[in-house]
């Protein structure tokens, strides 16, 4: 892996040469800080640290100066975009194959998940299979089973367990070594990166309406940056520990309302695990809302994505006789 490639991903190279018993499920204080990946930890204690001194800014009116109204739009606008880029992207379309898209879609969602700043569409989508096949197991690389903490952020600053190198090494990745769109960003990560989350969003409200830079970092590179960044852990803590399971009991996932509205959709995750190859991600929209599915459903009209898949009412109501514990009109 390069350098280039390995952006805010802990270092598999690192796992190689550890053992399963250097990774106990709860290591000592000691012992975590022994493997923090440090890149990938100060990185983020950095931008988390300007998110919280950024809100102090605006909730205690620190700096005089009124955010103009077109960078609000603008905000809001790279909100909904971005996490569109996330989940109807990288999650549903490259991991998922929930429905099939056309190239211009395919750029488009890879434009919008650039500008999540996330790493490489690769790496998410086999982190994310074997976290689906291997859930909550030493191979699954965010397992929740390893407490909160590490499904929501430890995971990115340790290594990889080597049992997540050895599945890992068993997923079926050709579909996106196939795919010139997503290896195109695998090759030029940074770069994306560098531009579409961090420069332009940021340049833009400064050239185009006169906003202060100050407004433009905090707001951009902080506030927006971080507030999708703990949405998207979000499906991997909270919705692997809070919350029902109705579609399946003997699994971790959860339905959580509250993660799908900051995530757009994602929170129906007891739903997601059972049916992953649903496109909707939820058997009910006006429980989850989700405006990754209203895209995706936009984007078929339009004709640029096509053979949606989704789980009938019927299979959906014979699974939750089976493996859920309760009937879907209780
Ligand atoms: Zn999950
Ligand atoms: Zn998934």
């Amino acid at each position: 892996m390069s350098a280039n490639e390995d952006v805010i991903r802990p270092s598999d190279a690192k796992c190689d040469e550890a053992s399963d018993a250097e990774f106990s499920e709860s290591p000592s204080l000691r012992e975590w800080i022994r493997r923090v990946v440090w890149f990938n930890f100060l990185y983020l204690v950095f931008f988390h640290v300007g998110y919280i001194l950024s809100i102090i800014t605006y909730v205690f009116g620190l700096y005089s100066d009124p955010v103009k109204w077109q960078t609000i739009v603008w905000v809001v606008f790279l909100f909904l975009t971005v996490g569109v880029g996330i989940t109807g992207g990288v999650h549903r379309y490259w991991t998922h194959r929930t429905y099939k898209a056309k190239l211009p879609l395919r750029i488009i969602l890879m434009i919008m998940y650039s500008a999540a700043g996330s790493y490489p569409i690769f790496y998410w989508v086999k982190d994310h299979r074997v976290h689906h096949k291997y859930s909550e197991t030493n191979a699954d690389p965010y397992n929740a089973k390893r407490g909160f903490f590490h499904a929501h952020f430890g995971w990115i600053v340790q290594p990889r367990h080597p049992e997540y190198l050895r599945r890992g090494r068993e997923v079926d990745m050709s579909d996106i070594i196939a795919d010139p769109v997503a290896m195109f960003e695998k090759k030029y990560a940074v770069e994306l990166r560098l531009l579409l989350c961090f420069g332009l969003p940021t340049i833009i409200p400064i050239l185009c309406w006169n906003e202060t830079i100050f407004h433009a970092v905090l707001l951009l590179c902080f506030i927006r940056y971080i507030t999708i960044w703990n949405a998207t852990s979000s499906v991997n803590s909270f919705s692997h520990i809070y919350g029902s399971r109705p579609y399946n009991k003997s699994i971790g996932p959860t339905e959580l309302p509250i993660v799908s509205f900051f995530t757009f959709g994602e929170g129906s995750h007891n739903y997601h695990h059972t049916f992953p190859w649903d496109y909707k991600a939820t058997e009910s929209l006006f429980k989850h809302f989700s405006l990754t599915t209203l895209f995706i459903n936009a984007c078929a009209k339009l004709g640029l994505a096509y053979d949606l898949r989704e789980a009938s009412p019927e299979l959906v109501e014979k699974v939750i006789r089976r493996t859920g514990y309760k009937s879907k009109n209780q």
